[in-house]
This record gives C-alpha cells, structure tokens and sequence, in this order.
C-alpha cells in the first residue's frame, strides 16, 4: 500500500522550468507547495549512476533539512547513437551558464560525426524519475518516458532545457512547440504525453486523491 501525499511538500529542485511543470501537475490535488530555493536549501551532487538513484538523493536531503515531504525529479534526454548520453549528464552538458543551445549543438555535432542523419538514426527517449521522500526515510518511487526523435534544427521556443530538439511519436511538433497542457498530454483529453507526466499519472494514481 502506497503511502499517501499530504500538505506542505517541498519540490527538491532548482530548476525554473521542472518547478513550473511539477507545481502544474501537482495543482488539481490541492496540495500546498514550496520551493527548495525559496527555501534556501542547496542542491546535494548528483553522484549516482541512475535517473532514480539522483530523484532520491534530492528527495532525501530536502525531506531531511525541512522535516517535511519532499518531492524530487531527476530526468534527462536519451539518445541511442551516442550510447545514451546525455542522459543522467543532461543538465551538466549545459554547462554552469546552463546554456541549452550549446548543448544541442554539441548533440547534433556528435550526430553528425556518428552518421545519424535521417530520423531511424536519431532516435531518442526522455527519461523522468520522480521520487517522494518522507523525514523518516520512506519513499515512493516512480518512473516514466517518452519516446521520440532528435530533430535538427532545433523548433520552438515553449518549455525549456532540450525541448526544442525532441519531438515526440505521434507528432509533427517538438515538445518546444507545445503547450504546457499539450506537452502534459493528461487525462481526461490524453493518457499522458511528457515522461514527467506519465510518470507523475502513476504517482497521482498511488500517493493522491483528487480534491
Ligand atoms: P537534472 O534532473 O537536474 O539532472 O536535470 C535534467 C536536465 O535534463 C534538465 O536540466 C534539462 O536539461 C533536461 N530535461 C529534463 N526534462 C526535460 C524536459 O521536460 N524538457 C527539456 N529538457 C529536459
């Protein structure tokens, strides 16, 4: 039996663009939300070697310096023709200036060095690890993906991070291209379009109940 998810939760992340789409998802449950950088609270090294094993070291470390749950995303863009970097590095590829552009540029370079000009060859997952961890050091866990290609150019200006470059199966548009609502894909209209939010439906459908 999963453990349910109650008022006040603190989102363990740093990231302008996760907090906006966790703080969306999270909204229709009515569950009362702080920042970890409204907080103060620093971000521990992201040391292990999974999506999953990031998600808790951040749920952790915020759920122990606040005393209350927290919740926590570790996620990347997953390319097959480079053995699946970025991936668990995706943020780091950015750089401290966390500058995106460069990093795709730096994935359609290492592309074109492996060949991978037409779409079979530029094929790509998002990856979303969402953990929920309690002060006394229960968790939940929960995992989801996307699948999809590596475009070039890069299209859109919506969402953030990789955005711009993935387009998902089943679309013509990039996820840069897309809405919040469309890029969530949620029921009752979807089944889930984002690895955050196919991840996050299975978390809702263990830890929440709709107010
Ligand atoms: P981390 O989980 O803090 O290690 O950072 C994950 C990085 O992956 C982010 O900084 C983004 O660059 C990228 N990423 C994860 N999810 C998304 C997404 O939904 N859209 C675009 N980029 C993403």
């Amino acid at each position: 039996m999963s453990r349910k998810l109650t008022s006040p939760v603190v989102i363990a992340t740093h990231n302008p663009g996760k907090l906006k789409e966790m703080r969306e998802l999270l909204a229709p449950y009515g569950i009362a939300t702080q920042a970890a950088g409204e907080l103060g609270l620093t971000e521990p090294g992201e040391t292990g070697k999974t999506f999953a094993a990031n998600a808790r070291t951040k749920a952790a470390a915020a759920a122990q310096a606040c005393g209350v749950v927290a919740f926590a995303d570790d996620s990347g863009l997953v390319i097959d023709a480079l053995g699946g970097e970025p991936g668990i590095h995706s943020a780091r590829w950015a750089g401290p200036d966390k500058d995106f552009r460069s990093a795709m540029n730096r994935i359609q370079t290492l592309l074109i060095e492996h060949g991978a000009k037409i779409p079979e060859r530029r094929r790509a997952h998002f990856v979303a690890a969402l953990c929920l961890a309690w002060p006394d050091g229960h968790v939940e866990e929960f995992e989801g993906h996307v699948d999809g290609i590596a475009v070039w150019p890069p299209r859109g200006d919506k969402g953030f991070g990789y955005d711009p470059l993935f387009r998902p199966d089943g679309s013509d548009r990039t996820f840069g291209e897309m809405s919040a609502e469309e890029k969530h894909g949620l029921p009752p209209q979807g089944q889930g379009l984002s690895h955050r939010a196919r991840a996050f439906i299975k978390l809702a459908d263990a830890c929440l109940s709709k107010t």
